[in-house]
């Protein structure tokens, strides 16, 4: 996995990154909480830090970190989410001893499980791949009550943009809009050719893997393959905006990974050493553990869990569970 960032920071200095047509928004200068008074959390929240710079020494708990949103001294709130935001979803994280998809994945023409998502093997055997990805066609999986947490904060105005290492697109299902998403290992709502680079329409890359037929280009007959980032291939343009996100983030929120994978891993370390970061997880590791800063915050164990008290604490509880019933039946409506 080392390696990944290898081939990722190579590209990114290729790009231009401030190219036009690109979303302005992270253009503008970094806001900071409280707005009159020069010291990163303020007005209200005075009661949590104290006053002056000493205060951001203070241990913070979950409790605090509601306060801070309540409060609205964390406005422009950054999350980072992995596989284990999924899991409740159904779909096997991909690394899990015994239970993963690597552990679990058999299929004769593979050597190992990690060769499906080789760009060389793909080329040399797409049927694999297409075989996985039948599994993941839209409407198999539906979102879960994390990923109607995310949206809940969205559309209460906090949520500066969500990175996600999930190639399953149940972020965008959810309801979270495109400009709020970097999909950093790529997605399913868009295929290309490997030939000729042509995009290609989902609708025909469905057919066919749904048909147990490996999806062709209709201009060259090339294999088609989704946008979903293979190892080898660069990380997508929008992975750029890390740039002007986690600088300017108030508060960083870590769902449901272990950060085992750069670059991804790398950007919990990339906001302000005085923004609280949330971590949740099963299990504490990565940067957050062998890296610790003061205003982490680690909340371990059952994720679902983790974020049901992050609610509770929040006051969101109902308006949270309006928003699942009210989703849950536009996606049955959807079925029928
Ligand atoms: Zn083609």
């Amino acid at each position: 996995m080392a390696s990944m960032a290898q081939w990722v920071w190579p590209a990114v200095r290729a790009l231009r990154l401030w190219g036009p047509g690109g979303e302005r928004a992270w253009a503008r200068r970094p806001r900071i909480a409280g707005r009159r008074t020069p010291v990163p959390f303020s007005a209200g929240v005075s009661s949590i830090f104290g006053s002056g710079g000493s205060s951001e020494k203070e241990k913070l708990f979950l409790q605090d970190i509601a306060e801070l949103i309540q409060a609205r001294a964390c406005q422009r709130v950054v999350v980072m989410v992995g596989a284990g935001i999924s899991t409740p979803s159904g779909i096997p994280d991909f690394r899990s001893p015994g239970t993963g998809f690597y552990s679990s994945f058999q299929h004769a023409d593979v050597p190992y499980p990690e060769a499906i998502f080789e760009l060389s093997f793909f080329l040399h055997n797409p049927r694999p791949f297409c075989t996985w990805a039948k599994e993941m066609y839209p409407g198999n999986y539906r979102p879960n009550i994390i990923h109607y947490f995310l949206r809940l904060l969205h559309d209460k105005g906090l949520l500066l943009r969500l990175y996600t290492q999930n190639i399953d697109g149940l972020e965008r299902v959810s309801g979270i809009p495109g400009s709020k998403l970097v999909e950093a290992h790529g997605s399913f709502a868009s295929a290309t050719c490997t030939v000729c680079r042509r995009a290609s329409p989902m609708e025909d890359f469905w057919a066919a893997v749904m048909g147990d037929r490996v999806p062709s280009c209709a201009v060259c007959t090339g294999v088609v393959k989704p946008d979903v980032v293979f190892f080898g291939e660069a990380l997508p343009q929008r992975f750029l905006l890390h740039v002007v996100d986690f600088p300017t983030a108030d508060l960083l929120l870590i769902l449901g990974t272990s950060l085992q994978v750069e670059p991804f891993a790398s950007l919990s370390e990339a906001v302000r050493s005085s923004v609280p970061r949330v971590f949740m997880n099963q299990e504490a590791v990565g940067p957050l553990s062998w890296r610790p800063r003061s205003r982490d915050v680690l909340q371990l164990g059952d994720l679902v869990d983790s974020v049901e008290r992050l609610v509770e604490l929040l006051g969101w509880s109902e308006e949270l569970k309006d928003l699942v019933q009210r989703e849950t039946g536009k996606l049955s409506g959807q079925d029928r």
